[in-house]
């Protein structure tokens, strides 16, 4: 049986530790964090389970997953129905025939698809140039000038004719009356709170936890301690920015609890004209058809990262695709290390996906 590390409490690194655990090893986790679950943190408030570093829905289409999650938590039967705020209208997310209703008055899937087509006929030959070009092509420009140009400005910190149009490949268009953001057969809140789960998968007599403990103010001495490490930090700090900082967008929460009961009746709703300065506002308690007599609502504003900051989410253009490359390439010579997790392979995942990358990083070491 070996002694392992693993860098960060995170859902990653918290799956990583119950499966070796299960298999005999010894695990500490080293976490800078005061808390363990990492970006799914979330913390209760008033009696709301508030998500403190962004919203979180759990959704997948794996069944093993699915299962998987289940050992740790019950979920509730919460369905991701995102709306659109735009100067005072409200509009339906994602883009299906509520919306296209709401937006022209067409009733029938086939007078919707027309009114698209009309809209994005001047650019039906042309390859497009820019992200704006791209997203007008794919769904008209009524549905760009309202619902995407602004919240993408916003998040993005730059115009849309300024964005490669490669950010956006495609955009969920859906001719039914269907408000459900997410195709996945599977989705739900975990009740008591993400934490509560990350607290059941870590609870098992081979794993220790520290908090407060930056693994890079105690390399050497935890390096030789340990038979193995797995890394959930991030890969360019690893190498000590030897190939130079990948960059990431960051965000900025700004949490209030006001003594109203329901504010905006709905979980998520975002602000998608570029004059409001945020992107959304989180209303927790709709997470979890809460009842309480207050309510906890976050703001989520996008900002600029720079080194230091909470890295959020990773800018995945050829510069830092080249960059990470590098990094990923010195990774091979590390064979006491396994990198994963988000920052660990400087990728977007959804939990499911990260929940799947964590089995297979364990399964290693049966
Ligand atoms: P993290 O949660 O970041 O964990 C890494 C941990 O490592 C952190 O706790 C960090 O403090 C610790 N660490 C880093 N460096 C060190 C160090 N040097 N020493 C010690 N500890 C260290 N996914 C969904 O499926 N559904 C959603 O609705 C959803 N919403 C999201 C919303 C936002 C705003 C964002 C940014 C992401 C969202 N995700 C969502 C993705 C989800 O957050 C990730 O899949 C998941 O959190 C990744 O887990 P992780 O363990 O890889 O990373």
């Amino acid at each position: 049986m070996m002694n392992i590390l693993i860098v960060g409490a995170g859902l990653f690194g918290s799956v990583v530790a119950h499966e070796l655990a299960q298999n005999g090893h010894h695990v500490t986790i080293v976490e800078k964090r005061d808390h363990i679950a990492g970006n799914i943190y979330t913390k209760e408030i008033a009696g709301i389970q508030v998500h403190q570093y962004g919203a979180h829905i759990f959704h997948t289409s794996n069944q093993e997953i699915w299962k998987y999650v289940q050992q740790f938590a019950e979920f509730n039967r919460y369905t991701n129905m995102p709306i659109a705020n735009y100067r005072g209208e409200l509009y339906n997310l994602p883009f299906n025939m509520n919306t296209f209703n709401r937006l022209w008055g067409v009733v029938t899937p086939d007078e919707a698809k027309a009114k698209i087509d009309e809209q994005r006929a001047h650019l039906r030959n042309k390859k497009p140039a820019n992200l704006e070009e791209q997203a007008i092509s794919l769904v008209g420009t009524d549905i760009y000038e309202r619902l995407i140009k602004g919240y993408t400005q916003k998040q993005w910190g730059r115009p849309c004719t300024q964005l490669p149009a490669f950010i956006i490949r495609r955009l969920p268009v859906r001719f039914t009356y269907d408000n459900n953001y997410f195709d996945d057969l599977y989705q739900g809140i975990p009740i008591g709170g993400y934490t509560k789960m990350i607290e059941n998968m870590l609870d098992h007599s081979n794993i220790t936890v520290e908090l407060n403990t930056d693994f890079f103010a105690q390399k050497a001495e935890l390096e030789a301690a340990a038979d193995h490490i797995i890394f959930s930090g991030m890969i360019d700090q690893y190498f000590n920015y030897r190939y130079g900082p990948l960059a990431y967008r960051s965000l900025r929460f700004e949490h209030d609890l006001v003594d109203c009961e329901n504010v905006q009746g709905n979980a998520v709703v975002n602000y998608t004209d570029s004059s409001v300065p945020y992107t959304r506002i989180i209303e927790h308690k709709h997470f979890e058809f809460g009842t309480q007599r207050q309510s906890v609502l976050t703001k989520e504003y996008p900002l600029e990262w720079t080194p230091g900051q909470e890295a959020y989410y990773p800018v995945n253009d050829q510069e830092n695709t080249v960059r990470f490359k590098q990094y990923f390439d010195l990774t091979k010579e590390q064979t006491h290390v396994t990198f994963g997790g988000r920052l660990g392979l400087y990728r977007y995942c959804d939990m499911d996906q990260i929940i799947h990358q964590a089995l297979h990083c364990a399964r290693k070491f049966k």
